[in-house]
């Protein structure tokens, strides 16, 4: 096995007992992007220098005893976390020559912990999208199938470890982004609690839905790296005091006394029949692994497209509102007046969807519309959070689809961006309400496309979902498919 090839929990096995340094890992992934990132374009920015200068660090500390938990590991970073001194650009034009002075607290926790950094990752531009077309510096493909999308917004980050370039990666989800494209390429990815993980140094997109959260080959790995990234940050008002368990511990419980909910309303007209077949073959697996199945109903499924679609882009309106070209970021020079240079700015640095989503934001806050659109919006939010509560009375994890269908042809919704919205309606109300969700690899279809099962839980139920997560993955047994790159 290449060293590239390992999972961080392999790969840290191997430094412990001196079979491989991270200065051999981290040169294994930097040839292993060398060579498959011309296809697949996992990357906007790759530190060489500073990756095997961090990876020299990591053996020396290994040696004293010292490492911490993601002591050599190398991993990739969605490019909307402030890294210090390197370029941060958030897939836009707008950032193109960015540099942040300061370190995300998730970049500092994994700097901390011994991770190596390789480099930034493509993504939708600010977060905005479903497929990682919209980034301006480059669009990931889906390792798996030529010409297909690797989902987004944290598209990037699923390709740099579904194509082996690392083993782990941060993304961000605000409305699915961590959870979509790691079911459309095959790996896992998990969406923790809102405030379980600090948004401090995450470009905000929408603040109230935005979180971070770990992509990696297995769910061992995601446990791992959830430790090594949750915890309270005094520098986000919204990060939460809750103790943080021992991910790893739980993932070897049985599922007996486990309930999982099927939700009705998750199965609807429109779902993929393939989709429909590996999600039905997974809830057997935890029937098999004990778990007691049950039917459940959250009634207002229907309307998170339209709620998140105004939430999302209003609060999206008014964080945006700071790239003026005054303070950082791309200045139009040609501009006369200061009103022409905002105008200009902002003309020629945003593109297609992010102008979109802040004209719908502006006018869905704007005096006249407020109460009937984001009023009533963050009012039926809250029976969205209900029907959650309500089913976590009778359930402890939730099973569906990630995806309606999986990844679809590059372009072919470019121009219906309703279509993608669409696309979005089963992974959306974790954000709304606030709860954790993740996918984990379920099969592949007869395309050879691969297929996520999506588990959420009530707040702070993480362990559930992992340990859920782990028999899952146990129980599937998927032979290791190899990619054809
Ligand atoms: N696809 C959703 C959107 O376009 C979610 C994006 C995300 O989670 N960042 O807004």
């Amino acid at each position: 096995m290449n060293p590239y090839e390992l999972t961080i929990s392999q790969a840290l096995k191997k430094m412990d007992t001196g079979e491989l340094s991270a200065v051999e890992l981290t040169q294994s992934c930097l040839d292993r992007i060398d060579a498959v990132d011309k296809d697949v374009r996992a990357f906007i920015s790759v530190d060489r220098q500073g990756a095997l200068f961090q990876a020299e660090n990591a053996d020396r500390q290994r040696k004293a005893g010292q490492g911490g938990r993601l002591c050599g590991i190398p991993l990739s970073v969605k490019d909307l976390l402030s890294t210090k001194g390197c370029r941060t650009t958030c897939g836009s034009k707008i950032l193109e020559n960015y540099i942040p002075p300061y370190d995300a607290t998730v970049v500092q926790k994994i700097k901390e912990a011994g991770a190596v950094i390789l480099g930034k990752t493509t993504m939708d531009e600010f977060a905005m999208g479903s497929t990682s077309e919209s980034c301006a510096f480059g669009v990931p493909r889906n390792p798996w199938k030529k010409g297909y999308v690797a989902g987004g917004s944290s598209g990037g980050s699923a390709v740099s470890v579904a194509s082996c370039e690392c083993p782990g990666s941060l993304g961000s989800d605000t409305g699915g982004s961590i959870r979509q494209p790691a079911s459309l390429c095959g790996i896992v990815g998990m969406k923790p609690t809102y405030g379980r993980v600090s948004r401090y140094g995450l470009t905000a997109f929408a603040s109230s839905l935005d979180q971070v959260g770990p992509l990696c080959r297995t769910v061992e790995d995601c446990a791992l790296m959830m430790n090594v990234i949750c915890g309270y940050d005094e520098m986000d008002s919204t990060s939460v005091k809750q103790d943080v368990p021992a991910f790893s511990l739980s993932l070897t419980e049985g599922l007996e006394g486990l309930t999982v909910g099927v939700p009705l309303e998750y199965f609807t007209e429109g779902l993929d029949v393939e989709v429909q077949n590996i999600i039905r073959n997974s809830i057997e697996v935890l029937r098999k692994k004990g778990a007691r199945i049950v039917d459940v109903s959250l009634p207002h499924t229907e309307y998170c497209v339209a709620v998140y679609y105004l939430i999302a882009p209003s609060e999206a309106s008014s964080n945006l509102a700071r790239y003026d070209g005054v303070l950082y970021g791309y200045r139009d020079m040609e501009a006369d007046t200061l009103l022409d240079m905002y105008k200009q700015t902002r003309s020629k640095g945003f593109g297609a969807e992010v102008k979109r989503r802040i004209l719908i934001g502006t006018y869905a806050l704007s005096s006249g519309y407020y109460d009937a659109y984001y009023k009533k919006a963050s009012q039926v939010r809250t029976l969205i959070l209900n029907d959650f509560k309500t089913t976590f009375q009778s359930c402890d994890v939730l099973i569906s689809p990630v995806t309606p269908t999986p990844a679809w042809k590059m372009g072919e919704n470019t121009e219906d961006p309703l279509a993608v919205y669409l696309s979005d309606i089963l992974t959306i109300s974790a954000n709304l309400a606030g709860i954790p969700g993740m996918s984990v690899p379920g099969g592949f279809t007869t395309e050879g496309l691969p297929v996520g099962v999506q588990l959420q839980a009530a707040h702070f139920q993480e362990e559930k979902l992992l340990k859920t997560g782990f028999n899952l993955e146990q129980g599937l047994g998927l032979e290791q498919r190899k990619l054809d790159i």
